[in-house]
């Protein structure tokens, strides 16, 4: 007879030859908790291990290895469960494998995944349509990453600027925003002012010109007769959740009007219900030329982003004078359709604004109680950006302790971390994650 202590735990079954920490008494396979847990551990240490090998060192992650997600959550390697507080920087807005999505992706998986763009696919026409709806738009136009979306927004504004401005062959202009992030293109990071993302990958693309973000005046005297287009995130998302002053955009918008300049809004991140509306421009009442989206467009599940605008840009790029392979892809299309569908409905942009509201109220009630550890606390929809004090606490510190705590977030530019679950969190999720924060603070501070 073997007798289990708490310390004991029994795993029919499992037989873990490597680990070496089995016992086997009377046909009862017993292995000690301390054990059982360095021989999980070992299976994160070595997975870990193997990606530090044979990746390039470009990430910094935090040491965790995921296995398994479902909605709001994911389970690692050794069956533990964590919060996923940044899901895929937006790009899980519905949850990890979301039920519709996978339905969708699963029935496209049994008729047609690729085609190229040399041919027509009965899926990307309706998707096309569907998103044309959405964004009230007349052209989309399909790629793939964002940055893709990115240098393709880019070029039709150049073109745009060329052939409808008069704009004198390679002047074209394009003004961007101080602490953009928009990807990491050669040609995207030229006018990125992060040191850390430009350093070494010279030399430069030309062509752009920087003004402070919320700064009309700045804008307008930065535009000039060459100006094809203003680049601006409506909420700087990686910059730390940054909210322009209210009457920014609608500023922006009249003077591109007045200007006759392209008003670019790339919502990658702010777009598809993060800010508690379809897109974030909305909420100051606007609508831009081009909207840049991606992330969330594909579901969590296939790479899919679009430039969303009308037929006087978008139509600037006729046949052979871009493209992607995948782009347009019936898999992705599929998926896309869908998550315009679930966007239509209306009910994630409404379990923004609810659990925002929440998780608004008990962040700021954790700053009051911070003890200067929370420096500021900046939310919108269900996107919250929180600046932390560096002398107090390191933004990868508290990360670390949020792991600790089974919650998953990410630190951005060093002292700022960024909360955005998925959207249908549940109110005891945006508790507990509250609470994690505040445990972490105690500990660390
Ligand atoms: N634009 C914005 C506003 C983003 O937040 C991002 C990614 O974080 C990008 C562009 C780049 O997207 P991707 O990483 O898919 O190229």
């Amino acid at each position: 007879m073997t007798c289990l202590t708490d310390s004991m735990l029994p795993l029919p079954g499992v037989f873990f030859a490597a680990s070496g920490c089995l016992e086997v008494k009377n046909a009862t396979i017993v292995i000690s908790l301390s054990r059982y847990a360095a021989a999980m551990n070992s299976k994160t240490d070595e997975l870990i291990d193997e990606e530090n090998h044979f990746l390039a060192p470009n990430y910094h992650p935090l040491p965790i290895v995921i296995a398994r997600g479902e909605g709001a959550w994911v389970t690692d390697v050794n069956g533990d469960r964590y919060l996923d507080a940044l899901a895929g920087y937006s790009a899980l807005n519905f949850g990890h494998r979301n039920p519709e999505l996978v339905e969708a992706a699963k029935k496209q998986l049994d008729r047609l995944t690729m085609t190229s763009r040399a041919f027509h696919n009965d899926q990307l026409g309706p998707f096309a349509e569907s998103l044309c709806e959405l964004t009230q738009m007349e052209r989309i136009l399909p790629m793939n990453t964002g940055a893709e979306a990115v240098e393709t927004a880019l070029k039709a504004a150049r073109k745009w600027g060329y052939n409808h401005k008069g704009i004198p062959s390679n002047s074209a202009e394009i003004i961007v925003m101080e602490g953009n992030f928009h990807g990491r293109t050669t040609t995207i990071i030229s006018f990125s002012d992060d040191e850390t993302a430009r350093a070494g990958y010279g030399p430069y693309t030309p062509g752009f010109v920087s003004a402070t973000y919320g700064d009309l005046d700045d804008i307008a005297q930065k535009i000039t007769a060459n100006t094809a287009a203003v680049l601006v995130e409506p909420i700087q998302g990686e910059g730390g959740v940054v909210i322009p002053p209210a009457d920014f955009l609608p500023g922006l918008r009249q003077l591109c009007n007045d200007q006759d300049v392209l008003m670019i809004a790339d919502e990658i991140q702010s777009g598809l219900g993060r800010t508690g509306t379809t897109f974030a421009c909305q909420l100051s009442g606007i609508q831009p030329d081009l909207y840049i989206l991606g992330k969330a467009l594909g579901g969590g599940i296939m790479p899919l982003s679009a430039v969303a605008g009308s037929a006087e840009v978008l139509d600037q790029l006729s046949a052979g004078t871009h493209g992607s392979t995948f782009g347009g892809n019936p898999l992705a299309c599929a998926v896309g359709r869908e998550v315009v569908g679930m966007l239509k409905t209306g009910k994630y942009q409404a379990l923004a604004r609810t659990r925002g509201e929440r998780l608004a109220k008990g962040l700021l009630e954790l700053q009051e109680t911070s003890n200067g550890a929370i420096k500021a606390v900046r939310c919108i929809g269900l996107w919250a950006g929180i600046d932390v004090n560096p002398e107090l606490v390191s933004g990868r510190g508290l990360c670390e302790a949020l792991l600790d705590e089974k919650v998953l977030v990410k630190d951005t530019h060093g002292s700022t971390i960024r909360l955005s679950p998925p959207l249908m969190v549940s109110e005891d999720d945006i508790d507990y994650m509250i609470e994690a924060l505040r445990k972490s603070l105690l500990r660390l501070s």
